[in-house]
Order: C-alpha cells, then structure tokens, then sequence
C-alpha cells in the first residue's frame, strides 16, 4: 500500500439528468430504428468492495441492476485480503501478549499454536461475511450472476457460466487486481501468492516472502508471529517505499530484532524442489532452504481477456482502465472502478468510487471520491499508520518544513521486558503550520492515525494539536504534546 499522493478534490459541472447519458444500446441502436429496451440499466463485473457497493447503491436509486461474480462475492478485501489477513495478523500477536501477561502476573500453560484451527476458524468468518454481502445484493434487488462475464461489445455481456448473453445500458467493471508471478524465473511454479498463503493446510516450518511492499512486509510479520523461520527478500535497499523513512528504518530494525531476515538488493533467481523443502537461489548466489515462497511483487488490473479493448476501452500500460474523474473510460457506456483503475489501490477508496458513480449515474448526486489525506495502516508488528506527507514529499514540496518526533518504549510491554519503540512524527508546514504528515509506527498506530486524518483533512495546525487536551495516559498523547522541533543531525 504505497501512501497515496495528495491530490486535490477534483470539481466538475454537474451532469444535468442522470438518465442524460448516453446509453450504448441507444448509441448503436438495433438497425430499425428503434432501440431495443437493455435487460437491466447497470451490469456491474466483479462483486468486490467497488463493485458491490455501485449495485447496491444503484438499485437503491432505483436502477435495474445485475453483478456477476466468477469467484466469492466480497472480493479481495473480504475472501483474500484485508479481513482474512487482519485476522491472522491477531493471531500472529499473541505471543507478545503472552509475554506482556507474564509480566503482568498471569501464569498461562505452554502455549501451542495450531495453523489448522487458525485457518478453519478464519474461514468460518469469511464465509459469515460472503452470506452477509450477498444477502445485501438481494435485498436490494441485484441480479447476481456466479459466472464470469466478457464485455462482447459496449452493453453487450457473455456469461461464460450458462454461455448467456445480456445487455445493459451502462456496464461498470470492478474486477479488481490479482497477484503477478513472473514466469521467466525458473520454478516460479513453485512460489505461492497471497491468495494460496490464506489457504495453506499447514504452516511452513521456513518461509522466504519475496517483495517489498505492504502485502510481504504484513506476511512475513505473521509467518514469523506464527513461528516460521522467515526471510525476506527484496531487490531494494530498505523495505516499504513511498513511506516515511524514519518509519521504514524503524520497522526494519524492529523486524530484525524479531529474527526475520532481511536478504536486500538482491532479487529471485530460481526456486528448485529439493527433498525437504525447496531451495532459493538469490541472483546475489545465496542459497535459502525453505518450506514456502510467497512473492507479493506487484498486482495487475483484472482486464486480460475482458474483452474491453475490442470494444473499445483504452487500457494503460499495465492493463489498467483508463478513466477520467467520473470514472468514465473511453467508451462513454463503460466505466471503472477500484483496484482495475489503479489509481490509489485500497478498499475504501474501491468503495467511495463505487459509490460515487452510482450516485453520479443513477441519483443525480455528483461528488466525486477524494483523494486528499487518505490514511492506511501497514499491519505489520509493530503496525505503521500513515496520512499524508512523508517527510521527504514535504521537502520536496514546500519551501520551510518543520518536524516533530517522539520515541519511546511504549507502557504496555515494560513490564513483559519488550524492547520496542513507538515512533510519532509530525510533519508541518513552516510557513502555514500546517500539519502536512502524521507517521506512527507502534501497537494501535492505524487507530491512532484514522483519528489524526480526520483533523488533518479539515486543515488542521499544529497549534490545533498543541491546543488538544491530552488523553493520558495514553500513547496518542504524544502527537499533542510533542513541542521541540527535531533538528537535523548535520545542522545541529
Ligand atoms: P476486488 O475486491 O478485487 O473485487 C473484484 C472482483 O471481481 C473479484 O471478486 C473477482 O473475482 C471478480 N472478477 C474479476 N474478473 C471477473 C469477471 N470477468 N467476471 C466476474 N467476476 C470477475 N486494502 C485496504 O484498504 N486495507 C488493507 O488492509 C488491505 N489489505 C490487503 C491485503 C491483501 C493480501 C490484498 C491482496 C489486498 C489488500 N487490500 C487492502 C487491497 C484491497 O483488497 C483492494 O484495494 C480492494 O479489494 C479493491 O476492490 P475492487 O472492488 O477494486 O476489487
């Protein structure tokens, strides 16, 4: 999850009439002269978090609306991401809370961890929260087709399930981003992705995750959380880019200290069965005996054989849709939304699109998703919180930035004798006062930084935090009460 980049809100006239635009069945016609009547108004691809949320809130508006799903309805976020992972980044925590408990008084007998029950049990909730999305979709009078669908032609859709075709007026794909393997490594067949790491049947005695980027850093922090001997290997020099340094530093030397490897500046050379396990070769030469790989290197939109570029969608590079502020491509009876757009590829920002285009089509409300202060959250352990600028964007950016930092062994794992620091840092702006960037790394960072956005999206000064009564005690307290400016090493 690379921070977003600010970006600011976008403006637009407003569309006059929701039915105003044009439909592709009205735009072809059927040679006769009369257009025949689509069968629904809105045909959504792909039931995840963008998707599920334009339906429902189309329907609700009134529209004829029907979704296809060629997986689980819920998506990425909910059946192989978000959700399934925050659950087993709890179970990965549990062994620092056993040692804080010890600290605090309480005896507990050995402790035994069972991967199986972890998994079944993870599964039970997905599947409560799958009956729950598609329970939504009924009551609101969504169509749902279990198929996959291909674009035919603008309004025209295949369901490769029944071999049916539909049309629809205004066809919304939502079918999301899916890992990338890069087939020239030797053995890569070998590798898993996330989506197989949520289903292992057992838990891998040695892992090496293979990336650097949110999804292997929140791995590796569960694998090693779990007990696997866990390495990380990545071709950059640090992990985690795009986020604040002191962050990143900081996380690395946490992960360290945690025993998770860190194999940097070297890349996946080949992976070969072995009789035990399987064997990585690093393009550096070292050689790492394993029981797993998972490479988490990047994710590509979902549009390979959609069907979109024969009907006319310009594509980006990378296969992404390419859409304007109304997520509208360039067939004016196709849009996008989410992860396939690759603009900023979180769920909330999928569900916000989703919703906004629903709004803008079929309920004559235009406002469009904003991409200022979007907070994320690593789950990494220990966690990292992120709104707005690091502290090099700021740099870069304006003219006079001030920094503020705290670091402290936070009160909760004192007694249990652990070790690690939280970090708080504030960026602002020297000229405005500002508060451009808020960092956390430490347990709850994600919570504390939810909160922060809020208030650094209506504008919020530094003297607005000074001015905050502290919440003591409390490890947020340190974001109202930090009052030195941190000076630079080299000016000091
Ligand atoms: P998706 O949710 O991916 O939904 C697309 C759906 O379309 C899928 O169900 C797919 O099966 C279906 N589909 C695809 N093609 C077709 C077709 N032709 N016909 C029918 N159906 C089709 N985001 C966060 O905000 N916080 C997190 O902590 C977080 N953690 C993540 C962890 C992991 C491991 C991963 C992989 C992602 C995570 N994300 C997180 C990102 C988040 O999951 C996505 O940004 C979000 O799910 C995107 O929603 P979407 O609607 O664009 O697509």
């Amino acid at each position: 999850m690379t921070p977003p980049k600010s970006a600011a809100t976008t403006t637009r006239p407003a569309k006059a009439t929701a039915s105003g635009a044009p439909t592709a069945i009205e735009a072809s016609g059927n040679g006769n002269g009369t257009a025949p009547k689509p069968d629904f108004d809105l045909f959504v691809i792909g039931a995840g978090s963008g998707g599920v949320r334009a339906a429902r809130i189309a329907a609700s508006h009134g529209a004829r609306v029907a979704i296809a799903e060629e997986y689980r309805v819920g998506g990425t976020c909910v059946i192989r991401g978000c959700v399934p992972k925050k659950l087993m980044v709890y179970a990965s925590r549990v062994p620092d809370e056993l040692r804080d408990a010890a600290g605090f008084g309480w005896t507990t007998a050995e402790p035994k961890f069972d991967w199986p029950t972890l998994i079944a049990n993870k599964d039970r909730e997905i599947a409560r929260l799958e009956s729950a999305y598609r329970s939504t979709l009924s009551k609101n009078g969504v169509t749902l087709f279990q198929s996959r669908a291909v674009v035919e032609a603008p309004g025209r859709l295949y369901l490769a399930r029944t071999g049916e075709t539909v049309t629809a007026s205004v066809v919304l794909v939502a079918t999301g981003a899916r890992p990338h393997l890069d087939p020239t490594i030797p053995g890569i067949e070998h590798a898993i992705t996330s989506n197989e790491a949520f289903h292992l049947e057992r838990q891998p005695r040695r892992v090496v995750v293979v990336g650097g980027g949110y999804i292997a850093v929140e791995f590796a922090g569960i694998f090693a959380g779990l007990g696997s001997e866990t390495t990380i290997v990545h071709r950059g020099d640090k992990l985690l880019r795009g986020f604040d340094e002191d962050m990143r530093d900081e996380l690395m030397t946490a992960y360290r200290h945690r025993g998770i490897k860190l194999a940097l500046g070297t890349r996946l050379h080949a992976i070969a069965k072995t009789r035990d396990g399987l064997a990585v070769t690093l393009q550096s030469g070292e050689e790492i005996a394993c029981d797993a790989v998972m490479v988490a290197t990047g994710r590509l939109p979902n549009t390979e054989g959609l069907g979109l570029e024969r009907a006319g969608v310009v594509l980006g590079p990378n296969g992404r849709v390419v859409v304007d502020a109304d997520s509208r491509s360039s067939v004016a009876s196709i849009y996008a939304v989410g992860d396939v757009t690759d603009r900023v590829n979180l769920t909330p920002v999928a569900i916000r699109e989703g919703h906004a285009f629903a709004d803008y089509l079929f309920g004559s409300k235009t406002w469009s998703a904003d991409y200022d202060m979007i907070p994320t959250a690593v789950f990494s352990t220990p966690e990292i919180g992120t709104v707005g600028m690091t502290e090099d964007a700021a740099r870069k950016a304006r003219p006079k930035i001030d920094i503020y930092k705290a670091r402290f062994r936070p009160m909760k794992i004192i007694l249990g004798g652990g070790e690690e620091r939280t970090v708080m840092k504030l960026i602002v702006d020297g000229d405005s006062d500002r508060v451009l960037g808020c960092h956390v790394l430490g347990p709850d960072a994600g919570e504390i930084v939810q909160m922060a956005a809020i208030a650094m999206r209506m504008g919020a000064r530094k003297a607005d935090f000074d001015a905050t009564m502290a919440l003591h005690p409390s490890a947020a307290e340190e974001l109202v009460t930090m009052r030195e400016k941190w000076v630079p090493p080299t000016s000091a």
